[in-house]
């Protein structure tokens, strides 16, 4: 069996059926094939009519009075029969399944498998599953597969083509290659075994094994795609920026701090990979408040020193206008204290430990004025770092010789938009590229998705930081509990963060929220009783509570100019709190703010939690976060983990555990990695996958060899590539 074949070739697939299989995304034969039947019935296990007991039962017989009814004002329909068999007589009803009134011939018997109990007085066979009775008898004895309905096409019609190939199932070949270090269940007709006992298995554990394999399968091709990835990128060029102990400790020198041993850690890897004329990849992962910005300063500053540019890219006004302000002072005092110039031979680069070449700064966001002139001053190679938002990426900002590439908060941009700015390099280069996130990547996706990334760890914070005490707290209790924490705080001349979710004061407004629609707990959900608390009323209600005190407002809404101006007065302490929608979520800085409230806090995800509560202790004060919560509800799993614990990596593994890893990286970057099968956390297969790939991927050439790996693989090295 050719399993690339188009699924026209299939026996029983008219040019219509095959159309309405290509809607539904199953193209190939093993498109077809991959489909896993949602579970499986015994078709031994019949009950008589007259012996039932309530639950879940098997029953096989004719079914007549089908009639459906539209319930009254609901969008619902009820379908309901009569099934007989030799014993005794049953009624049956589907919901929202009017297509069962026209689906049965009363002259043949079906196997009915649903739910059998006592509602509105009688008894009855709720929503059974129905397959024919000639179809499953004339089939070998065992477990029978059910499909799901995908794209409106009807589990039957799976069933039947998919038992049409049965007898065919041995013939299907290899697909993984039997290269050192291949684990022993993977042996030939592996593969073939595998598919036959997930679609027809003997036993539950036949098909619990056999899923184990395609689980591994999976992996092993999102792990090699990544591989490849990185082997692909080490073939591109970039410009090398070597180390210069002297600069870069005139830079270290001017901070007004001392680094961290994390954050000199880091910069060395990332000196040590600038240097290099292979294009750096790496991922600079650290905790909120880690101090990340002025790693990347070290950089960029780099890349200046040798008369080239660097860009950061920045996903908010915001935080690019505050890395503008940060890296422009921080720069500054480099000038003043950069020491007088030492006599130096003018070797390469020319502007060496003289004095320090400052790097000139420059901020691009929509709101910028005169952005032709500045464009083309970047054009002309006048301007050093580039600090901006998407406005960076559009096709008219054109660099002189861009080095190195900065995204912060990587993973709020997609792969096209990284794409756009990586390829602003001088042609035959790729820019050295720094990713930075306080999303920390759990170790499972590490090895997987972003196996082609090498990563820095910033895991260590400050000295002088306090921790963070996190509350959860009934909204009903603020009165007692938390107003008077937060006069004191005002009163010792801290500020103050208030995060609503909603904007306006009707809930319907409320934009929905990515992180927790997609999120299978219903918890996440605000009920629909209490509508979210919006800013605007909030702003108002707090303003009275503290009339002392000056009342910051900031919402998505606002122009750019508006937020920026809101920024600056609570950055500089003109305004104490600040009434905010998750907009303050990234990366915003004010160490003097030191609490945070979140009210409706079961609107949001763990991520998006913990991102906030980073707002504070990024000073020398001992800050404090409240989770507010409505509703008689106990706390969800989230809430109770994020008081727990403040370590961004400990709670991105609960996160990955809680909602899966599609949903953690959003759609934004993972849309397509929706695992069939496998399960990251899967440590022991993702471990022997990854041994397997690794092996696998030093000679890449290989793949032609294995054309349907190569073509199935390809999906996921867009996924996964960074460049
Ligand atoms: P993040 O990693 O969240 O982006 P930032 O780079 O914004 O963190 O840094 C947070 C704050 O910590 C900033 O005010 C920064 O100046 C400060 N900071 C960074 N490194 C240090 C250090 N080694 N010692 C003291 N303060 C530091
Ligand atoms: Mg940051």
């Amino acid at each position: 069996m050719n399993l690339q074949a188009d699924i026209v070739t299939v026996k029983g697939v008219g040019p219509k059926t095959a159309a309405a299989l290509r809607q539904a995304g199953i193209q190939t034969v093993g498109d077809l094939l991959y489909l896993l039947p949602r579970t499986y019935e015994n078709y031994q296990t019949v009950t008589d009519i007259a012996h039932l007991r309530p639950g879940k039962v098997m029953v096989k017989g004719k079914i007549t009075n089908l009639k459906t009814n539209r319930a009254f004002k609901r969008r619902l329909t009820i379908t309901e029969g009569i099934i007989r068999d030799a014993t005794g007589a049953l009624r049956t009803l589907w919901f929202n399944q009017a297509y069962r009134e026209r689906q049965f011939d009363p002259q043949r018997e079906y196997y009915f498998s649903g739910t059998y109990e006592f509602r509105r007085g009688r008894y009855q066979l709720t929503s059974p599953t129905a397959v024919l009775a000639a179809d499953v008898d004339a089939q070998p004895a065992g477990l029978q597969p059910l499909y799901s309905t995908r794209s409106g096409l009807k589990p039957a019609l799976f069933r039947k083509l998919i038992m049409g190939l049965r007898p065919q199932f041995t013939t299907i070949p290899d697909l993984l290659p039997f290269t050192p270090g291949h684990p022993d269940f993977l042996y030939p007709g592996a593969r073939a075994e595998a598919l036959f006992a997930a679609h027809f298995p003997t036993t539950d554990a036949d098909s619990q094994t056999a899923r184990r394999y395609l689980a591994y399968e999976e992996l092993f091709e999102l792990i090699l795609a990544s591989k490849l990835n990185r082997e692909a990128n080490q073939r591109l060029k970039a410009i090398p920026l070597p180390f210069q102990a002297g600069f870069t400790r005139a830079l270290v020198s001017s901070l007004p701090f001392q680094l961290t041993a994390a954050q000199r850690r880091a910069a060395w890897e990332i000196f040590q990979d600038l240097g290099r004329d292979l294009p750096m990849n790496r991922l600079l992962q650290g905790d909120v408040g880690s101090g990340k910005t002025v790693v990347a300063a070290l950089a960029a500053a780099q890349a200046a020193l040798y008369g080239h540019q660097a860009a950061l890219l920045a996903p908010t006004a915001i935080l690019a206008a505050q890395h503008y302000e940060s890296l422009s002072k921080l720069f500054a005092s480099l000038r003043l204290s950069s020491p007088p110039s030492s006599t130096n031979s003018a070797t390469q680069p020319s502007t060496n430990s003289a004095a320090p070449r400052v790097p000139r700064l420059a901020l691009l966001t929509s709101a910028t004025k005169h952005k032709a002139a500045l464009k083309a001053q970047i054009a002309a190679g006048e301007i050093d770092l580039v600090i901006g938002t998407h406005a960076l990426l559009t096709d008219d900002t054109q660099f002189h010789s861009l080095a190195l590439c900065i995204i912060d908060e990587q993973h709020r941009f997609g792969v096209a938009q990284r794409q756009k700015l990586l390829l602003k390099s001088p042609a035959a280069t790729a820019p050295h590229l720094l990713a930075m996130t306080a999303t920390p990547i759990p170790r499972s996706l590490q090895l997987t998705v972003f196996g082609d990334l090498d990563s820095s760890i910033l895991n260590q914070l400050p000295a002088g930081r306090q921790p963070i005490t996190t509350h959860l707290l009934p909204e009903t209790e603020q009165q007692d509990q938390l107003y008077p924490a937060m006069r004191a705080l005002l009163a010792a001349g801290q500020q103050i963060y208030w995060i609503c979710p909603a904007i306006d004061a009707p809930a319907a407004e409320v934009a929905p929220n990515p992180s927790t629609t997609a999120a299978k707990a219903p918890s996440a959900q605000p009920p629909a009783a209490k509508p979210l608390t919006s800013v605007k009323r909030q702003a108002k209600k707090l303003a009275e509570l503290f009339p002392d005190c000056r009342v910051g407002l900031l919402h998505g809404k606002l122009s750019p100019a508006e937020k920026d101006q809101v920024m600056s007065d609570f950055a500089a302490g003109r305004t104490h709190i600040l009434v905010s929608t998750t907009v303050v979520e990234v990366g915003v800085n004010v160490p003097n703010a030191n609490m945070i409230i979140i009210q409706d806090a079961e609107h949001y995800g763990l991520a998006q939690l913990h991102q906030l509560r980073g707002r504070v202790g990024r000073g020398d004060q001992p800050a404090s976060c409240y989770l507010l919560t409505t509703g008689n509800q106990p706390p969800s799993r989230r809430l109770r983990e994020l008081t727990k614990s403040t370590d961004g990596f400990y709670l991105a593994e609960v996160d990955l555990k809680l909602r899966g890893p599609g949903e953690i990286y959003g759609s934004l970057q993972h849309g397509a990695l929706n695992l069939q099968f496998a399960t990251l956390s899967d440590r022991r297969l993702v471990t022997a996958a990854s041994h397997h790939a690794g092996e696998f991927a030093r000679t890449p050439d290989q793949l032609s060899a294995y054309p349907e790996l190569a073509a199935r693989i390809k999906k996921y090295q867009q996924l996964t590539t960074l460049n």
